[in-house]
């Protein structure tokens, strides 16, 4: 379970105004000792005195494990659990497989640039923006997103962290 990690990805903030945005975020992290004061040589945060403030039960016992925070203030998808993961039309809700290349298609066209970019159902035809699909493993797609390698988020902690932010998160649970 070493490796199990939550992003935190705002999907509406544009790429412009995420930079101030994630750097209010980190000062909100810093001065409630989540994370510490500066980066280390691969541009990542470690953890706080107060880190276990944000993690699950089970997770705040495992202290040999070692924390950090990566950010992103880029357009960027935030790819979930790998394999396998079934995605349902918000249409109809047929459920088809993230391997469908048409589905591959409009997740590189939203990358590009493209926010309306839009996957087709393979039941019903609908064509719908790939933001709007549903997923039980969420992908992320957004201009910022903190990625938390290494840490089990406690649901309370993402509440505030949504109430800091101004603005809902997804949250993509991750193997990193
Ligand atoms: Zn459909």
């Amino acid at each position: 379970m070493s490796d199990f990690s939550h992003s935190l990805v705002d999907q509406s903030i544009s790429l412009a105004d995420a930079p101030a945005e994630a750097e209010r975020m980190i000062a909100w992290l810093q001065d409630r000792r989540i994370i510490g004061m500066t980066k280390d040589e691969d541009g990542e945060y470690r953890r706080g005195e107060n880190f276990g403030d944000a993690l699950t039960d089970d997770w705040r016992q495992a202290q040999s494990i070692s924390f950090s925070l990566k950010v992103y203030t880029e357009r960027r998808v935030f790819l979930p659990l790998e394999n396998g993961e079934r995605l349902h039309c918000p249409a109809c809700g047929a459920e088809q497989m993230e391997s469908n290349e048409n589905w591959f298609e409009a997740v590189n066209r939203w990358h590009e640039g493209d926010d309306a970019a839009s996957a087709t159902c393979v039941g019903c035809g609908a064509q719908a923006p790939v933001t709007q699909w549903r997923c039980e493993a969420p992908w992320g797609f957004g201009n910022l997103g903190f990625e938390f390698n290494d840490w089990t988020l406690k649901s309370e902690f993402i509440a505030e962290f949504q109430r800091a932010l101004g603005r809902p998160v997804v949250v993509v649970p991750c193997w990193c």
